[in-house]
């Protein structure tokens, strides 16, 4: 794997030369010194060696590394390993400690836990379940460069329709349309997805896999399906969890700064937010239309349908809730959401100014 994003050559460290497998990672310590005093920012000195790194693994699409492999930072100086020990354990990386400053070079060894991160991890009970709640979040922040995922607590075996092997199927191509960064399966058995000891272990794991900055889930209060009742309380409990150190799983703790819920596909309240999906309607449409075997793909309804969302009659509700939530801020559709915490609000007038195309 050779490194060479345009992000690299902007940083200017021309001796980072090469990222092999298991990846090696260099860069003369002269450089790192020359940083790190010019810039007065230690931040910006392990910014400038590892992100690139970072990106250049997304870019390659590399999820993930096994533990044993290690990534190295060659340096002179002892202090500039120390303040990389305590910056990267911090941040994405978590180091072994081996390290030797001997000669002329200060070796750093560190492992390498994850290059992928996610900025957003989406949670359901089923397969299909984010898509139809914020296919078209997903959508808007896959255009704005965050990477996003999405975790389905259960692979949806109980469903009435579709086999085991055509859902892996429509989940594929569901996680292509959305360009999905990452797609986790759990296997917790579906309709009875409850909030135990085992399960939780589960879902902290993913949770210290991805590093995500915000969860979304079920809104903890029983809706309709006891599974989207039991994922929001799972999660929600997870999400605290899974920062606490002394729970053990082998990956550094997380805790996510916050927890968005969705609630099922009934819009009785005010939400908190809305996101205006309108210009990704299609696209979260033909996501939720790859679970072929779930929807009415086509024009065909099955008569009569078993289940809900294999009517004519789910699309319907699907369409008039997204254009609900829309009106409620002036656009044509729109994802309702309710906050854990109260949003930060960084554009006023463009986060209160009503569209006018209802
Ligand atoms: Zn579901």
């Amino acid at each position: 794997m050779t490194f060479n994003s345009s992000r690299a050559k902007h940083s200017g460290l021309a001796a980072l030369r090469h990222v092999q497998h298991p990846p090696v990672f260099s860069c003369s310590s002269e450089r790192v010194r020359s940083y790190y005093s010019r810039r007065k920012c230690q931040r910006k000195v392990l910014h400038n060696v590892l992100e690139p790194f970072a990106a250049e693994c997304f870019r390659q699409e590399i999820l993930d590394f096994p533990l044993s492999d290690r990534i190295s930072v060659r340096g002179k100086n002892a202090s500039l390993r120390n303040h990389a020990e305590r910056l990267i354990a911090g941040d994405y990386l978590n180091h072994e400690g081996a390290s030797s400053d001997n000669g002329d070079v200060m070796r750093l060894r560190l492992t390498l836990w994850r290059c992928k991160m996610l900025d957003v991890l989406a949670v359901g009970a089923h397969p299909d379940d984010c898509e139809i709640m914020m296919g078209g979040t997903l959508a808007i922040l896959k255009k704005q460069s965050y990477k996003v995922g999405i975790c389905d607590l259960s692979s949806g075996e109980a469903g009435t329709y579709g086999s085991a092997n055509t859902r892996r199927q429509e989940l594929a191509q569901a996680s292509t349309i959305l360009q999905l960064d990452a797609r986790d399966t759990l296997d917790m058995p579906d309709g009875h997805i409850r909030n135990t000891e085992e399960n939780r272990m589960k879902l902290i794991r993913v949770i210290r896999k991805h590093r995500p900055t915000i969860v979304f889930s079920f809104f903890n209060a029983m809706p309709r399906h006891p599974d989207h009742y039991y994922s929001g309380l799972l999660t929600k409990e997870c999400v605290f969890l899974a920062g606490l150190e002394k729970i053990e799983t082998g990956s550094p703790p997380h805790r996510p700064s916050n927890l968005i819920h969705f609630k099922e596909l009934v819009l009785n309240d005010k939400p908190d937010v809305v996101v205006d999906i309108s210009e990704v309607w299609d696209q979260k449409v033909q996501a939720v239309r790859a679970y072929q075997s779930q929807v009415v793909a086509g024009n065909d309804a099955e008569q009569p349908p078993k289940t809900f969302i294999k009517s004519k009659a789910f699309w319907e509700v699907f369409e008039a809730r997204s254009r609900m939530a829309g009106a409620m801020i002036g656009v044509r559709y729109g994802e309702p959401f309710y906050c854990e915490a109260p949003a930060k609000i960084l554009d006023i007038p463009a986060s209160f100014s009503r569209g006018s195309n209802v």
